[in-house]
């Protein structure tokens, strides 16, 4: 059994918000959902500003587990 799979994950709070949320996907693109999913449902914000999804983009870790 192998364990390499590849993770990203992304910390709200890194945004400047009082969000304790840790997101963590597979892909970039699985995660960058997640997040939009995330910021409409717990921040209400139907739409991301584009400067903010840069923002986000730089914040996101990849790592392995
Ligand atoms: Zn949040």
């Amino acid at each position: 059994m192998y364990f390499d799979l590849k993770i990203v994950s992304f910390r709200c709070a890194e945004m400047g918000t009082n969000c304790s949320y840790t997101l963590i996907a597979r892909s970039k693109e699985e995660l960058l959902r997640d997040i939009q999913n995330h910021a409409l449902r717990i921040h209400g914000m139907e739409d991301l500003p584009a400067d903010l999804v840069k923002k986000i983009e730089f914040s996101i870790k990849v790592g392995r587990m």
